[in-house]
C-alpha cells in the first residue's frame, strides 16, 4: 500500500516537471525540411526527427538555404490551408479551357490562386478544390461560375 502511494507520488512529480522547453527548429539539408529537434536530442542539439542527421540552426542558413526554407514554408502553409493544386497552365489543361480563362476566373474568385513571389521565384498555384468546384458548375450549368455568363 505504502509502495503504491510512493509510486504514484513519483509519477505525479514527473508530470509536474513535464512542461517541456520549446524545441528549437533546425534545417535538415538531407530532407530539405525545417523541423523541431528530435524529442530525444540533448538541449541545444539539432537532430532531424526524420533522418537522425544533424540539422543547421535557422539563424545560420546561407542565403539560398533561407530562400529554400521560405519557399518550403509557403508550400506547407498552402497545403495546410487546403489550397494545394496545379499551376495555372495545369489548371487550364485540367479544365480544358484557355489560360486566359484561368486568370479571369481567379480574378473573379471562382478559382483560388496562391502566389509566391520572392527571391526571384514566382510560383502560382490554383487550388484543387476550386478547380473541382468549377468543374461541378460546368457540369450543372454549362458554365464555370455558379452565376453569370462564363
Ligand atoms: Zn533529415
Amino acid at each position: 500500500m505504502v509502495k503504491a502511494f510512493e509510486y504514484s507520488k513519483s509519477l505525479n512529480m514527473e508530470e509536474q516537471q513535464e512542461p517541456k522547453p520549446e524545441r528549437e527548429r533546425g534545417w535538415c539539408r538531407e530532407c530539405g525540411h525545417a523541423e523541431p529537434s528530435h524529442e530525444s536530442a540533448a538541449p541545444g542539439e539539432l537532430i532531424c526527427p526524420a533522418c537522425g542527421g544533424e540539422m543547421k540552426s535557422l539563424n545560420n542558413l546561407t542565403k539560398s538555404e533561407r530562400s529554400a526554407l521560405d519557399f518550403q514554408e509557403w508550400m506547407d502553409a498552402v497545403h495546410k490551408a487546403d489550397k494545394w493544386g496545379p499551376s495555372p497552365g495545369g489548371a487550364a489543361s485540367d479544365l480544358r479551357c484557355d489560360r486566359s480563362m484561368i486568370d479571369k476566373l481567379a480574378d473573379r474568385g471562382i478559382l483560388e490562386k496562391s502566389v509566391y513571389d520572392r527571391d526571384g521565384h514566382h510560383v502560382v498555384l490554383i487550388s484543387d478544390r476550386s478547380i473541382a468546384r468549377a468543374k461541378e458548375n460546368k457540369k450543372k450549368r454549362g458554365k464555370w461560375t455558379d452565376s453569370g455568363d462564363e
